[in-house]
């Protein structure tokens, strides 16, 4: 069989099973054995010493005052709202994962969507200051793909109207921004992920991240009802607790994220140097001296230089045992729960749109290989290669 023939035309795929898109890292070690043991056996599974610790250390290792563990980034993000007693609409990128949108829907706000930078994916603060209007209440930035935004430039916007400046930094944690200081202490909140998908996972859990004492006291009661103990409720709150476990498995990656971080940065160079002359092959745009996460490996897909579309280039992929994901297809106005948002933009979203139809994710975590690496690079080559047969066995007229 030749080697130079993509699978999708016939040629041997390039894995002989399918690699995972993404696998969370963990540091598994008898310790972290003994440690979960310990809670177990101490009967105390949530509301323990175990949550306090890890938001000390959260705190310690982000430089910011407080941290407040959840049990999602998505409750944390609607308890943020909510404590912050919003009324009117937030502005946010439409190029985001639905969570964004959902956190502001379920506290009653409207929604305006900003358009974001075509060559850094994270949302454009000319956008957002064209999109600030009085019923705005807050801005939402995003670290799309764990590449921070551009936080002095929306924090000169946010200022100049005395709205607060939030961040989903779901892919975030562990990256840093362009003055080398941790993604986490800009905004007034900043919420990570630590689901599977993401860099540093706990399972599941949230970190939010503040150094305003005030909001993260609020925050404290939110994530357990509301009640400060007296069972006289003063805010409506969530169970959005972080449960021990969750905190042990915290508690033993974090010394690690800044190696696990390092590793796949060192994948995603890998990719862009193998990558570089492959024609109609583009990457996001990292700021310099900022640090990303990659918590997603993207690639811009131009179809005319490509010669083929993305949603092509995925099938094509797929035939080569390597899973892809086109980001974030649909964005959040063109899904159906946000359609009615869809015209409250300035002027067409064109580059949210042209975004969404180019970009592909393909393989990457902490402990993807080298090779593995190499052996993505390699089928995108020979699919290109090859671009109008595939194109035509895809697609045939
Ligand atoms: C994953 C993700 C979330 C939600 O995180 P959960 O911890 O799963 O609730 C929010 N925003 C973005 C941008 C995400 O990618």
């Amino acid at each position: 069989m030749n080697a130079a023939v993509p699978a999708v035309l016939g040629g041997a795929p390039v894995f002989a099973e399918a690699i995972p898109l993404t696998r969370p890292t963990l540091h598994l070690d008898d310790g972290l054995y003994v440690q979960l043991r310990r809670v177990l056996e101490s009967g105390q599974l949530t509301n323990g010493s175990q949550v306090e610790a890890f938001e000390r250390e959260v705190a310690d290792f982000l430089s910011v005052e407080h941290v407040v563990a959840v049990s999602n980034c998505t409750t944390g993000l609607m308890l943020v709202l909510r404590v912050l007693n919003l009324a009117g609409e937030l502005v946010l990128p439409s190029f985001t994962f639905m969570a964004s949108g959902h956190a502001a829907l379920w506290n009653g706000l409207d929604l305006f969507f900003a358009d974001v930078n075509a060559e850094t994916c994270t949302v454009d603060p000319q956008s957002v200051a064209e999109s600030v209007g009085s019923r705005t209440a807050a801005i939402m930035a995003v670290h799309t793909f764990g590449a921070p935004c551009a936080m002095e430039a929306l924090a000169k916007i946010a200022d100049a109207h005395r709205i607060p400046l939030l961040v989903d930094a779901a892919h975030g944690f562990g990256g840093r921004y362009e003055d080398g200081s941790r993604i986490g202490s800009k905004g007034l909140v900043e919420v990570f992920s630590l689901s599977p998908t993401k860099p540093f996972s706990t399972a599941e859990g949230g970190i939010v991240a503040t150094n305003d004492a005030g909001l993260a006291r609020d925050l404290r009661l939110a994530r357990n009802y509301g009640n400060p103990g007296s069972y006289d409720s003063v805010l409506l709150g969530l169970n959005a607790r972080l449960v021990e476990f969750s905190a042990v498995l915290g508690r033993y990656g974090l010394p690690c994220v800044p190696e696990w971080v390092q590793q796949r940065q060192q994948l995603a160079d890998r990719y862009r140097r193998n990558l570089r002359d492959v024609p109609g092959l583009g990457f996001q745009r990292i700021e310099k001296g900022a640090c990303s996460t990659y918590k997603d490996m993207c690639l811009i897909i131009d179809p005319e230089l490509f010669g083929m579309t993305r949603d092509s280039a995925a099938r094509a992929l797929e035939r080569e045992n390597i899973p892809s994901r086109p980001y974030f297809s649909p964005p959040l106005h063109r899904q159906s729960l946000y359609k009615r948002y869809a015209n409250s933009s300035p002027g067409p979203l064109s580059r949210t749109e042209w975004l969404a139809s180019r970009v592909l994710t393909v393989p990457m975590s902490s402990h993807l290989r080298d090779s593995e690496v190499d052996a993505v690079c390699h089928a995108l080559r020979r699919i290109q290669n090859h671009a109008a047969a595939v194109q035509a066995q895809l697609d045939p007229p």
